[in-house]
């Protein structure tokens, strides 16, 4: 079967107008580099478009989203590919792939940052590093800023510098009718405000400008200690009112054979904390000793670095292998949530799979709920449950039971979704995402920009019904 034979029998749409438009490339199945460019970062998911538009520039994406509009083609949109849901990549869609656009420019003086949304959070981190200035992201080198700053960006500071969208001061958007617009404060402030947090509903963003901080060394790194109810609860107590330099990335896992933690420990179950204190070196000490004053460490890996150097702790996240997540934003963690945690990862269906603890606050709780699109601003954890497993073809149905068994344990103390974390699991958490208010702005604000919901593999707001 020839490509545009198969293509035609998914879509009955001749795309050569538009690879003949394009800077960049058109893949259509059974072309050789199909396939590698449909895998996603969670590999439980498979998807075949019925073309992937790899997009060189802004226009490129004019282009595709035209050619879509005027045919009336399903969208599909990918920057880093790391959406748990697979959303990156969307079956029989024309998908534009802006993994390709990785521009950067800084101005160190004003402290800006344009950055394209193939970028990916370790691509940033390194750029802006000599210039001592950075921006808090995600806990993983690879995610890309596309999916990440539309749908919030919960980072290694985000107790002393907030979200990733708290540092946007405008995006280029092209909206649903092939339209390139500025969103900002001044300039389409509603589109602005949705694009903070509201997901990839409301358009295609080409480039962030965010306003980077100054932050030079810090004192970071991995406190691993051996994980017990009092552990667990000694960390989540102390988080919470802990000074807004500490953000804390709390894994309850098996011990991972990691070059600092020692061979003999390597398996048991642990209390790996990623620490990242922005501030004075001996201030950091002093925060850290509650912590470390816990238990007895396995491995205490924390010290002064570069901040781009905290990724390297978190290098095997960054590696595509079948996932699954489920988790909530919660004001509090109880004992009988921590005892569950603790008795499902001991008894795990596979060794990989952890329950993490983030302790939120901080810099992130001072924006109003109202400000952004990301409401869940008073929260004080994020917690979340990781089926994680190794073999693409093994059988997912132990590892979805684990989870599946486990979320039903604890779901009932949580408070909120969070949008970049949600997997397809249906209407109702996605209102879980948006308190009521801020959903029925969502959809005023789809409804006046993509009225016709073309961007839709999502976690997906459906446009407000005309009055
Ligand atoms: C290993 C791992 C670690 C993570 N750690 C964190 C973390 O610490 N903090 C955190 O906040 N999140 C984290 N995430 C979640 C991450 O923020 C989301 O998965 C995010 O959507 C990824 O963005 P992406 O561009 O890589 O994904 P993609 O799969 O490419 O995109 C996901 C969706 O985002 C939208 N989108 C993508 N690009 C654009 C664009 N240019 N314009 C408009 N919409 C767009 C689309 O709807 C798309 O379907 C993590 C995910 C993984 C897999």
């Amino acid at each position: 079967m020839t490509h545009d034979a198969t293509l035609s029998r998914l879509t009955g749409v001749d795309l050569r107008p538009l690879e003949q438009r394009l800077r960049g490339t058109l893949l259509r199945p059974g072309m050789p580099a199909y396939d590698s460019a449909r895998q996603l970062m969670n590999r439980a998911v498979t998807r075949r478009p019925a073309a992937i538009a790899q997009v060189a520039d802004t226009r490129d994406v004019v282009e595709v989203v035209r050619f879509a509009r005027d045919r009336g083609l399903p969208l599909g949109v990918r920057s880093g590919g790391h959406s748990p849901a697979g959303h990156g990549m969307a079956d029989d869609a024309l998908v534009a792939d802006l993994s390709g656009m990785k521009r950067v420019t800084i101005d160190p003086g004003a402290r800006l940052a344009r950055v394209e949304p193939g970028v990916t959070s370790g691509e940033l981190a390194a750029v802006a590093q000599p210039h001592g200035l950075a921006i808090s992201t995600g806990d993983t080198s690879s995610v890309g800023f596309g999916g990440l700053v539309t749908g919030g960006g919960i980072g290694f500071m985000v107790r002393k510098h907030g979200l990733t969208i708290d540092h946007l001061v405008a995006a280029q958007v092209v909206t649903a009718s092939g339209k390139l617009v500025t969103a900002s404060e001044r300039e389409h402030p509603d589109l602005f405000w949705a694009i903070r947090g509201g997901g990839g509903n409301f358009g295609i963003v080409t480039e962030f400008t965010l306003r980077l901080a100054e932050v030079g060394q810090i004192l970071g790194g991995d406190l691993v200690l051996p994980a017990s109810r009092e552990v667990i609860r000694g960390y989540l107590d102390y988080v919470m009112d802990a000074p807004d330099e500490l953000t804390t990335i709390a894994n309850l896992m098996h011990a991972p054979p990691f070059p600092h933690i020692p061979e003999a420990r390597v398996g048991e179950l642990v209390l790996s904390i990623l620490v990242t204190w922005v501030g004075n070196e001996s201030e950091g000490q002093r925060a850290l000793a509650p912590l470390r004053a816990l238990a007895e460490p396995v491995a205490d890996a924390v010290g002064l670095m570069p901040y781009s150097a905290m990724f390297n702790f978190t290098a095997h996240q960054a590696i595509p292998i079948p996932h699954c997540i489920r988790h909530a934003f919660a004001h509090q963690v109880s004992e009988v949530a921590v005892d569950v945690a603790l008795d499902a990862v001991e008894h795990a269906s596979s060794p990989f799979s952890m329950v993490q603890f983030r302790g939120l606050g901080g810099a992130m709780a001072r924006v109003g709920a109202e400000a952004t699109a990301f409401a869940h601003r008073d929260k004080r954890y994020l917690v979340s449950a990781l089926a994680l497993w190794m073999d693409e073809t093994a059988d997912a149905t132990p590892h979805r039971a684990w989870i599946d068994s486990l979320w039903q344990a604890i779901r009932a103390e949580g408070a909120g979704a969070y949008v970049n974390f949600l997997e397809d699991e249906g209407q109702e958490r996605i209102g879980e995402a948006y308190p009521l208010p801020t959903l029925a702005r969502l959809a005023e604000v789809k409804r006046a920009y993509d009225p016709h919901n073309r961007f839709r593999f999502n976690q997906n707001i459906a446009p407000a019904v005309q009055a």
